[in-house]
């Protein structure tokens, strides 16, 4: 990548998870856990009670805007299963969020969780709103304003959220502050992904990377590849994308591709990574300083070892997934691979580690925040980086082997994990 690279382009490429996609991504998401509720022979009750969330509501947030305006914002959050613990999950402020996208990633919480084996339940919260289009304060009063709506059904023993797309540790200082408020007593263990000075963990924000990076060095050894000098390609340079880019190329891996909204780049030699995570933005948005970009969809298809999708939802398709070069996919973004997809790539032995097995360092470490603040003592973050290590290991192994043992795909696999803590939790307490 040269300097003279440098021009500022602002054509955003078409997000592909469109409303028919996301509902098709509940519809997914119930069809894998109806297979694997099979698989490991439970009743027909674990899938009934476990196909949709426990409750979801939709609220309605009026906001003043800077210009004297009201302008009403709908939001959702969504509570898949409580019978191991209060549910977790993460808030999206983004025009996308639909109620069927945020109760399916609400289902994925509660498998996440599972995988980890976290004392939760999955949640998941949206906004349909676009965060890069308002000011800091609009931003704050539309934070505060869903805190307000959703607070009958939230707290530290209840619901606790998160960050998620387009959300950061501002927004969930926001958010706690305005949950205090309401409470009238300091309440950090509400939301997680805080400052530190706010009861924040040391590790939260890079934990997502770090775990997808524990998940590539297991994957690797299972194929035989060294990661010194592996090519990999990462959709993506938000939060998941660009961490991981960096702990990467500290690894000695070749971070060939990186891509955003507005585009991708590649370079068959390497990219500078720290020269683009310097210059990225907070959203995650790099491409538009270059003139020589292409396409999402074509670096999705570049030869290279490691394929990450860090970005949004079904990116790979069964359009694409014959074209697939990577002999490891690591799914860091939710839901990026649609089932028929899976497939073709299991058929042509591509070693596919799931979203839900992937991605689940960030709740973990939301955990260890939560642990954190409910003792008030905190850990250093080499503690924190070797109890996600443990975590991350120990889960990737057991996935791994069940996929092996049971002859499943990996993704069968982390769901029939995923799915045992929420179904024998809810037969004890009596539920099914
Ligand atoms: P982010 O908002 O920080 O970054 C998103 C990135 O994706 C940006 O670079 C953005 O430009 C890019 N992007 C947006 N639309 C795109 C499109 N149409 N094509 C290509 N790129 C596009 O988000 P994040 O926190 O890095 O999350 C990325 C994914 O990882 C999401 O699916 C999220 O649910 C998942 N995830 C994140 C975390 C976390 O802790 N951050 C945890 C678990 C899962």
């Amino acid at each position: 990548m040269k300097m003279t690279d440098l021009v500022n382009t602002n054509q955003v490429q078409k997000p592909c998870n469109n409303e028919s996609e996301t509902i098709d991504l509940l519809t997914s998401t119930q069809l894998i856990i109806k297979e694997a509720v099979q698989n490991l022979g439970y009743n027909d009750e674990v899938y009934e009670l476990l196909k949709e969330p426990l409750r979801t509501i939709t609220v309605r947030i009026p906001v003043r805007m800077d210009d004297g305006s009201i302008k009403i914002f709908t939001g959702y959050r969504s509570q898949h299963n409580d019978a191991v613990g209060p549910t977790k999950g993460g808030v999206r402020f983004h025009p996308e969020v639909n109620e069927a996208e945020v109760k399916a990633l609400s289902i994925w919480m509660s498998l996440k969780c599972g995988i980890a084996n976290l004392p939760y339940g999955g949640g998941k919260g949206g906004i349909i709103c676009d965060p890069r289009n308002m000011s800091f304060r609009e931003l704050e009063r539309l934070s505060r304003g869903y805190v307000r709506a959703i607070s009958q059904i939230v707290g530290p023993t209840k619901d606790i959220p998160a960050p998620d797309v387009y959300t950061n540790s501002q927004i969930m200082a926001w958010m706690m502050d305005e949950y205090s408020r309401l409470r009238e007593f300091d309440s950090p263990g509400f939301i997680t992904g805080k400052p530190l000075v706010l009861g924040g963990s040391q590790g939260r924000e890079t934990a997502t990377a770090r775990g997808v990076t524990i998940c590539i060095e297991e994957a690797v050894k299972k194929k035989n590849i060294e990661l010194q000098g592996a090519r990999i390609v990462i959709q993506g340079f938000g939060n998941a994308g660009s961490f991981l880019a960096k702990f990467m190329h500290d690894a000695g891996a070749k971070v060939i591709g990186i891509s955003d909204a507005h585009g991708a780049l590649y370079d068959p030699e390497g990219l500078d990574i720290d020269y683009l995570l310097d210059r990225r933005d907070s959203y995650g948005t790099v491409t538009t300083l270059f003139t020589n970009v292409i396409t999402n969809q074509e670096l999705l298809e570049k030869e290279c070892d490691i394929l990450v999708p860090a970005a949004i939802s079904n990116q790979i398709t069964a359009q694409n997934a014959g074209r697939i070069k990577a002999a490891i996919v690591v799914e860091a973004a939710n839901g990026p691979t649609t089932l028929e997809a899976t497939k073709i790539l299991d058929e042509r032995g591509v070693l596919l580690v799931p979203d839900i097995l992937a991605s689940t360092g960030g709740v973990t470490v939301s955990y260890f925040e939560w642990v954190q603040n409910n003792q008030g003592y905190y850990w250093s973050e080499d503690e924190v980086a070797e109890k996600l290590r443990n975590v991350m290991v120990t889960s990737f192994e057991e996935i791994y082997q069940t996929s092996q043992t049971r002859h499943v795909d990996m993704r069968l696999a982390a769901y029939m994990v995923g799915i045992r803590k929420p179904a024998e939790a809810s037969r004890y307490r009596g539920w099914i």
